[in-house]
Protein backbone atom coordinates (compact mmCIF):
# COMPACT_ATOMS: atom_id res chain seq x y z
CA UNK A 1 0.00 0.00 0.00
CA UNK A 2 1.44 3.21 -1.02
CA UNK A 3 0.50 5.42 2.06
CA UNK A 4 2.83 3.40 4.12
CA UNK A 5 5.77 4.91 2.56
CA UNK A 6 6.47 8.27 3.50
CA UNK A 7 7.95 9.79 0.18
CA UNK A 8 4.52 8.47 -1.49
CA UNK A 9 2.40 10.07 1.79
CA UNK A 10 4.41 13.13 0.64
CA UNK A 11 4.07 13.34 -2.87
CA UNK A 12 0.25 12.77 -2.54
CA UNK A 13 -0.30 16.12 -0.35
CA UNK A 14 2.03 17.92 -2.50
CA UNK A 15 0.06 17.07 -6.05
CA UNK A 16 -2.80 17.81 -4.11
CA UNK A 17 -1.50 21.05 -3.71
CA UNK A 18 0.57 21.83 -6.18
CA UNK A 19 -0.01 23.84 -9.63
CA UNK A 20 1.99 22.79 -13.07
CA UNK A 21 4.36 25.63 -14.11
CA UNK A 22 6.00 26.57 -10.93
CA UNK A 23 8.95 26.98 -8.88
CA UNK A 24 9.88 23.43 -7.10
CA UNK A 25 12.62 22.89 -4.72
CA UNK A 26 14.35 19.74 -3.66
CA UNK A 27 16.70 20.60 -0.52
CA UNK A 28 17.81 17.29 0.02
CA UNK A 29 18.67 15.12 -3.94
CA UNK A 30 19.61 12.15 -1.83
CA UNK A 31 18.97 9.45 -4.86
CA UNK A 32 16.80 11.71 -6.97
CA UNK A 33 13.47 10.70 -6.39
CA UNK A 34 11.64 13.43 -5.12
CA UNK A 35 14.01 15.72 -8.37
CA UNK A 36 12.19 13.55 -10.32
CA UNK A 37 8.76 13.72 -8.97
CA UNK A 38 8.64 17.91 -8.65
CA UNK A 39 9.88 17.77 -12.68
CA UNK A 40 7.43 15.67 -13.36
CA UNK A 41 4.66 17.87 -11.01
CA UNK A 42 6.20 21.18 -12.64
CA UNK A 43 5.92 20.23 -15.82
CA UNK A 44 7.70 21.80 -19.36
CA UNK A 45 6.83 25.56 -18.05
CA UNK A 46 8.18 25.44 -14.23
CA UNK A 47 11.50 25.05 -12.98
CA UNK A 48 13.36 22.94 -10.43
CA UNK A 49 16.13 23.57 -7.84
CA UNK A 50 17.65 20.88 -6.03
CA UNK A 51 20.59 20.61 -3.72
CA UNK A 52 22.93 18.32 -2.44
CA UNK A 53 26.28 18.11 -0.65
CA UNK A 54 27.64 15.09 -1.92
CA UNK A 55 28.53 14.46 -5.91
CA UNK A 56 26.96 11.16 -5.63
CA UNK A 57 24.01 11.98 -5.05
CA UNK A 58 23.86 14.99 -7.75
CA UNK A 59 25.19 12.05 -10.21
CA UNK A 60 22.87 9.74 -9.13
CA UNK A 61 20.10 12.88 -9.55
CA UNK A 62 21.14 13.24 -12.70
CA UNK A 63 21.12 9.91 -14.23
CA UNK A 64 18.01 9.12 -12.86
CA UNK A 65 16.29 12.41 -14.60
CA UNK A 66 17.97 11.38 -17.44
CA UNK A 67 16.24 8.19 -17.57
CA UNK A 68 12.54 9.95 -16.63
CA UNK A 69 13.28 12.28 -19.76
CA UNK A 70 11.55 15.37 -17.97
CA UNK A 71 11.15 18.43 -19.59
CA UNK A 72 11.59 20.93 -16.94
CA UNK A 73 13.95 23.23 -16.39
CA UNK A 74 16.31 21.96 -13.84
CA UNK A 75 19.42 22.98 -11.90
CA UNK A 76 21.55 20.08 -9.62
CA UNK A 77 23.09 22.29 -7.51
CA UNK A 78 25.97 20.68 -5.20
CA UNK A 79 25.78 23.04 -2.19
CA UNK A 80 24.39 22.93 1.14
CA UNK A 81 20.39 23.83 1.68
CA UNK A 82 21.79 26.11 4.05
CA UNK A 83 22.39 28.40 1.32
CA UNK A 84 19.24 28.09 -1.02
CA UNK A 85 18.66 31.92 -0.35
CA UNK A 86 21.99 32.04 -2.43
CA UNK A 87 19.91 30.85 -5.53
CA UNK A 88 16.28 31.41 -5.24
CA UNK A 89 14.73 34.90 -4.82
CA UNK A 90 12.42 35.59 -1.71
CA UNK A 91 8.89 34.74 -2.20
CA UNK A 92 9.04 33.04 -5.22
CA UNK A 93 8.80 29.18 -4.34
CA UNK A 94 5.90 27.34 -4.80
CA UNK A 95 7.09 24.12 -2.89
CA UNK A 96 10.05 22.87 -1.05
CA UNK A 97 10.66 19.23 0.21
CA UNK A 98 13.18 18.17 2.75
CA UNK A 99 14.07 14.68 3.57
CA UNK A 100 16.66 14.57 5.97
CA UNK A 101 18.95 11.96 7.20
CA UNK A 102 21.80 10.16 5.17
CA UNK A 103 21.67 8.85 1.47
CA UNK A 104 20.41 5.19 1.42
CA UNK A 105 23.23 3.16 -0.07
CA UNK A 106 26.05 6.12 1.35
CA UNK A 107 28.35 6.44 3.76
CA UNK A 108 25.76 6.95 6.87
CA UNK A 109 28.09 9.52 8.54
CA UNK A 110 27.58 12.52 6.12
CA UNK A 111 23.70 13.33 6.85
CA UNK A 112 22.13 16.41 7.22
CA UNK A 113 22.47 18.12 10.83
CA UNK A 114 20.59 19.84 12.96
CA UNK A 115 22.10 23.30 12.73
CA UNK A 116 22.07 23.63 9.04
CA UNK A 117 18.98 21.80 8.68
CA UNK A 118 17.19 24.65 10.99
CA UNK A 119 19.05 27.32 9.04
CA UNK A 120 17.91 25.80 5.88
CA UNK A 121 14.14 25.23 6.73
CA UNK A 122 14.56 29.32 8.28
CA UNK A 123 15.84 30.41 4.93
CA UNK A 124 13.25 28.46 2.89
CA UNK A 125 10.24 29.54 4.82
CA UNK A 126 11.17 33.33 3.59
CA UNK A 127 11.76 32.02 0.15
CA UNK A 128 8.31 30.41 -0.30
CA UNK A 129 5.10 32.67 -1.88
CA UNK A 130 2.33 33.49 -0.09
CA UNK A 131 -0.10 30.28 -0.21
CA UNK A 132 2.94 27.90 -0.88
CA UNK A 133 4.22 24.82 0.79
CA UNK A 134 7.18 22.89 2.86
CA UNK A 135 7.19 19.43 3.44
CA UNK A 136 9.84 17.61 5.67
CA UNK A 137 10.29 13.99 6.00
CA UNK A 138 12.07 13.86 9.24
CA UNK A 139 13.68 10.72 10.43
CA UNK A 140 15.35 9.28 14.20
CA UNK A 141 16.76 6.98 16.07
CA UNK A 142 19.24 4.29 14.86
CA UNK A 143 22.11 6.23 13.02
CA UNK A 144 20.38 9.65 12.62
CA UNK A 145 19.74 9.73 16.60
CA UNK A 146 17.07 12.58 18.19
CA UNK A 147 18.94 15.69 18.28
CA UNK A 148 17.41 16.41 14.61
CA UNK A 149 13.89 15.83 14.66
CA UNK A 150 13.81 17.33 18.71
CA UNK A 151 15.00 20.64 17.54
CA UNK A 152 13.31 20.44 13.77
CA UNK A 153 10.12 20.09 16.02
CA UNK A 154 10.95 22.45 18.93
CA UNK A 155 11.42 25.06 16.01
CA UNK A 156 8.33 24.49 14.18
CA UNK A 157 6.36 24.62 17.50
CA UNK A 158 7.17 28.47 17.48
CA UNK A 159 6.00 29.56 13.93
CA UNK A 160 3.47 32.13 14.01
CA UNK A 161 0.26 30.86 13.46
CA UNK A 162 -0.72 33.87 11.98
CA UNK A 163 1.73 33.19 9.08
CA UNK A 164 2.37 29.74 9.12
CA UNK A 165 0.20 26.66 9.40
CA UNK A 166 2.24 23.49 10.22
CA UNK A 167 0.54 20.22 10.44
CA UNK A 168 2.90 17.00 11.66
CA UNK A 169 1.82 13.49 10.89
CA UNK A 170 2.14 10.69 13.03
CA UNK A 171 2.53 6.64 12.13
CA UNK A 172 0.28 5.84 15.23
CA UNK A 173 0.76 2.32 15.56
CA UNK A 174 4.20 1.59 14.28
CA UNK A 175 7.40 0.97 16.05
CA UNK A 176 11.28 1.99 15.99
CA UNK A 177 10.84 5.71 15.68
CA UNK A 178 9.01 5.87 12.71
CA UNK A 179 9.88 8.84 10.01
CA UNK A 180 7.42 11.89 10.66
CA UNK A 181 5.56 13.30 7.63
CA UNK A 182 5.46 17.61 8.03
CA UNK A 183 3.36 19.71 6.00
CA UNK A 184 3.78 23.68 6.38
CA UNK A 185 1.53 25.87 4.49
CA UNK A 186 2.46 29.64 4.26
CA UNK A 187 -0.22 32.22 4.56
N1 LIG B 1 16.73 9.41 4.94
C1 LIG B 1 16.12 9.41 3.63
C2 LIG B 1 17.04 9.91 2.54
C3 LIG B 1 17.72 11.18 2.91
S1 LIG B 1 18.89 11.61 1.75
C4 LIG B 1 15.65 8.00 3.28
O1 LIG B 1 15.98 7.08 4.01
O2 LIG B 1 14.95 7.84 2.28
C5 LIG B 1 19.55 13.02 2.54
C6 LIG B 1 20.53 13.72 1.64
O3 LIG B 1 20.82 14.97 2.26
C7 LIG B 1 21.86 13.01 1.46
O4 LIG B 1 22.09 12.75 0.12
C8 LIG B 1 22.89 14.03 2.02
O5 LIG B 1 24.09 14.08 1.27
C9 LIG B 1 22.13 15.32 1.90
N2 LIG B 1 22.60 16.40 2.76
C10 LIG B 1 23.24 16.35 3.95
N3 LIG B 1 23.50 17.60 4.41
C11 LIG B 1 23.03 18.46 3.48
C12 LIG B 1 23.00 19.88 3.35
N4 LIG B 1 23.51 20.66 4.30
N5 LIG B 1 22.44 20.41 2.26
C13 LIG B 1 21.91 19.63 1.29
N6 LIG B 1 21.90 18.28 1.35
C14 LIG B 1 22.46 17.71 2.43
Amino acid sequence: MKQSQITHWCHEIIRSQAQKGGLYVDATMGNGNDTVFLCELAGGAGEVFAFDIQKQAVEATQKLLEEHSVTTKYHLILDGHENMDHYISEGKADVICFNFGYLPGGDHAIATQASTSIIAIQKGLELLKSGGMMCLCVYSGGDTGFEEKDCILNYLKELAPRKYTVIVNQYFNRGNNPPIPIFIFKK
